[in-house]
């Protein structure tokens, strides 16, 4: 049963004046100011967001891809209204209720043996906090990250990312180090298999931690599936190899779950899927939705016992803010209650990941379509063989086509992610590919 949200009737005045004190006040991210003119959003219900114009769009983004709950979840925001009539500020130096809900409730959701968490405001501060954690745990100070990566735009994890978004932040701290992960459709190794891929990637990535001096290598980050970078998810064996190899000499494992965690690849943590724990894992996003601010970091047993005999050396005013930990806490309750976490997985399987993958034999200029769950990207291409990324200017269009049949994919170079909340059902996936079908058949003809 499809809901269809009505959206509010068109209030141009309403529009206007916000986009004037918009182009006026606000800086918006990573974009020439110029280039850009955002829509303004008036509100949203579900897998629904609506404008001041009149029109609702099927949300194929989640916004940042977080609001794995969809929007304005009745519980959610009730429960949030709850917490801010009782305390919405206590320092970390205090226990509070929500605090530890929450983070029992996450702890509960990680592999055995990591059992505590450290709030930050969001994915970023939880990437700088895990390598401050492996750093002062293992007395060591380089970590690898690959290229192909997003980790935030704080200074240690835009030294982490490992693409253009960077480069403006450069120099960024000493002691990164990047590898290339696996990724069999644009493969850096020269693989045909996924096995292929898997084994070059790890024997690429033994060299580099060779060559960097094992006892100096602190941490090995990852996105568990890669996001804005691809969605790209490890092939067979991958993990398990970057485990051992850590395993083999003291490294710690830091799997970035930012973006997919918490229902994104229909399980709590994606890594679930590979059954390797690591040693520390960055959470933000999807953990309340992002209905309010939060990220953080689950430790292992081992690397919490560290700060038993010495002061962990960081924190946050805001570090378990009541307000977002209450949010947490229920996000995650409701999301069990209304097994939203199957949701994602069983849309993914039966109706969203076939639907897209027929795209590959309708449209010319779909070159790989790969993903899990609610969690997908189409590549567009204007040459299948050499796989040469469509111009941006036919991706745009591409986009617009959507946009203008009432979806709203999140374009991130010459890909279109398709990445609904996790509520979305089998009725609005089936509406999501269709226009997305229609919108290429438009730009290709
Ligand atoms: N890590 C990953 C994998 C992300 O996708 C993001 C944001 O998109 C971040 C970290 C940074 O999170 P935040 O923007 O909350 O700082």
């Amino acid at each position: 049963e499809t809901t269809t949200p009505r959206p509010l009737p068109a209030d141009p005045v309403r529009e206007a004046r916000i986009r004037e004190l918009s182009r006026a006040h606000v800086l918006t991210s990573w974009v020439a100011q110029k280039a850009v003119d955002p829509l303004p959003l008036a509100g949203g219900e579900g897998s629904w967001f609506w404008d001041y114009q009149g029109r609702r769009f099927l949300d194929f983004t989640s916004q940042l891809v977080n609001v794995n709950i969809g929007y304005q979840h009745p519980r959610l925001t009730e429960a949030i209204q709850e917490a801010a009539a009782r305390i919405t500020t206590v320092a970390p130096s205090f226990y509070e209720e929500s605090r530890a809900e929450a983070a029992a409730a996450i702890a509960e959701l990680a592999p055995a043996g990591m059992s505590k968490v450290f709030f930050t405001n969001g994915g970023a501060e939880g990437n700088e906090n895990a390598i401050r954690m492996a750093r002062v745990h293992t007395g060591r100070h380089k970590v690898l990250a690959a290229y192909r990566s997003y980790h935030g735009a704080t200074a240690g994890a835009i030294a982490l990312t490992g693409e253009a978004r960077r480069w403006g932040s450069e120099p960024s701290i000493p002691g990164v180090v990047h590898f290339w992960g696996p990724h069999l459709y644009r493969s850096e190794f020269h693989a045909t298999t996924e096995q292929e891929e898997s084994e070059r990637a790890l024997a690429h990535l033994r060299h580099t931690v060779e060559a960097e001096g094992p006892h100096l290598v602190a941490a090995i980050i990852l996105e568990t599936v890669v996001g804005s970078n691809g969605v790209i998810p490890p092939p067979a064996g991958y993990l398990e190899g970057v485990r051992a190899l850590c395993d083999e000499h003291g490294i710690m494992l830091i799997l970035d779950e930012v973006m997919c965690g918490f229902g994104r690849a229909g399980t709590w943590f994606a890594l679930d899927h590979w059954g390797v724990r690591p040693d520390l894992i960055v959470f933000a996003k999807g953990v309340n939705s992002g209905y309010v601010p939060l990220g953080g970091v689950v430790l292992s047993d081992e690397i919490a016992a560290t700060f038993d005999e010495r002061p962990y050396p960081g924190g946050l005013t805001y570090s378990g803010h009541a307000l977002a930990t209450a949010s947490a806490a229920a996000a995650i309750r409701i999301m069990r209650e209304e097994r939203i976490v199957e949701n994602s997985a069983e849309v993914g399987e039966r109706t969203l990941g076939p639907g897209l993958r027929d795209l590959l034999g309708r449209h010319e200029i779909v070159g790989d379509v790969r993903g899990l769950a609610t969690f997908w990207a189409v590549e567009l291409v204007a040459d299948r063989q050499t796989r040469e990324p469509l111009a941006a200017d036919k991706v745009k269009a591409v986009q617009q086509a959507c946009v203008s049949r009432g979806l709203w994919p999140l374009v991130m170079g010459n890909r279109v992610h398709m990445v609904p909340p996790c509520v979305i059902t089998h009725e609005e996936a089936k509406e999501g590919v269709a226009m997305l079908d229609e919108a290429l058949a438009e730009v290709s003809a």
